[in-house]
């Protein structure tokens, strides 16, 4: 199969990295991609943009409150159907306007305002690591993302704390054990957030864009049989965590840019080089990893590209990797 190795890193792709390289190198150096339809994913989807879409007419246009909440609200009716019957847009919308009414936009936890005027919302960032693509002349690695939000918490005038501000939509909320009133076990809740990669990478890419962050401040918005109000954890991030998570993200990258290299001159079966790990990736979120036959059977590599595309984005475009490597002037399979 054509394979080209990834210009840009996010979050995802290496949390994809360090619980299997061999799932790794199927999504994002051999770009298998097939037609998934994930009700969740379109939920949280529209419940992240209509966030923006009313944080956005609120701060940057000027907007009053309730007609920007009305315009996140009408995006997630008029938006993607979920096809959840828990998650469907009418709930998920009821719960996007809840949501607004307890956490009210006040002045008491605003957005900061970036040198260029805008406020830090849902802001998009992208940076140069400094690391040689192996196949495209002049083009280095490029660490991107997406924060919900970077925010200060403002009291009598002062800052008195900056936070990455992260909005996650749940199902299951983390109960006090043999509680009959089901508490909210906020230990429980905050444990998973502590030593969370994607957070440490927003505090990260904070720091680039010159914004000391210390903490983060993570709302989970229930979605339930039944409604239950959105609450908040806050959670502290040290200097440590992020120097070590930029070490050892550069240090990854290198490492499979290395087995990469090898792997293209080797003639060598890609597992090989990208190990595959028959551990928890293999049934992650209760689903067999959709690559398995891959790493079942002795021909599993035909089946797979018989089964999946080949593509890549590029320009606003899905297309297919051999064409991707042709525009690139990349030599090869
Ligand atoms: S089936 Fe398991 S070992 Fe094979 S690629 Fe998927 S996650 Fe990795």
């Amino acid at each position: 199969m054509n394979t080209v190795f990834p210009i840009t890193f996010s979050h995802t792709m290496l949390s994809d990295l360090w619980t299997c390289e061999f799932k790794w190198y199927r999504l994002y150096v051999q770009r298998l991609t097939g037609v998934t339809r994930n009700g969740d994913l379109i939920a949280g989807g529209l419940f992240a943009k209509a966030c923006e879409i009313t944080r956005k007419a609120y701060f940057n246009d000027g907007q009053d409150e309730e007609t920007a909440i009305e315009a996140g609200y009408n995006h997630i009716l008029m938006g993607e159907d979920t096809e959840d019957s828990l998650k469907t847009n009418e709930r998920v919308a009821f719960i996007f306007k809840q949501y607004f009414k307890k956490f009210r936009m006040d002045s008491s936890l605003v957005p900061v305002q970036l040198a260029d005027g805008t406020y830090a919302i849902e802001y998009t960032f992208q940076f140069d690591t400094g690391i040689a693509h192996p196949e495209i002349p002049d083009q280095n690695i490029i660490f991107k993302g997406k924060l919900d939000g970077l925010y200060e918490r403002h009291y009598q005038g002062r800052i008195t704390e900056r936070y990455v501000v992260d909005e996650k939509t749940t199902k299951t909320v983390r109960r006090v054990k043999g509680n009959k009133a089901k508490l909210i076990d906020f230990n429980a809740e905050e444990d998973q957030y502590r030593m969370d990669g994607q957070l440490i990478g927003y505090h990260w890419a904070a720091r680039q864009l010159g914004v000391k962050t210390t903490k983060s401040l993570i709302r989970r918005i229930p979605i339930g049989v039944e409604y239950e109000a959105a609450f908040e954890l806050d959670i502290p991030v040290t200097p440590v965590m992020l120097d070590r998570w930029e070490t050892s993200t550069f240090s990854k990258i290198h490492e499979v840019i290395d087995k990469y290299k090898w792997l293209t001159t080797s003639g060598k079966h890609a597992s090989a080089a990208f190990y595959p790990v028959y551990n928890k990736g293999c049934t992650e979120f209760a689903k067999v990893c959709p690559f398995h036959v891959g790493c079942v059977e002795p021909y599993g590599e035909q089946i797979l590209a018989s089964q999946y595309q080949q593509l890549i984005y590029h320009e606003g475009n899905m297309i297919s990797v051999k064409e991707f490597k042709e525009l690139k002037g990349i030599i090869g399979e």
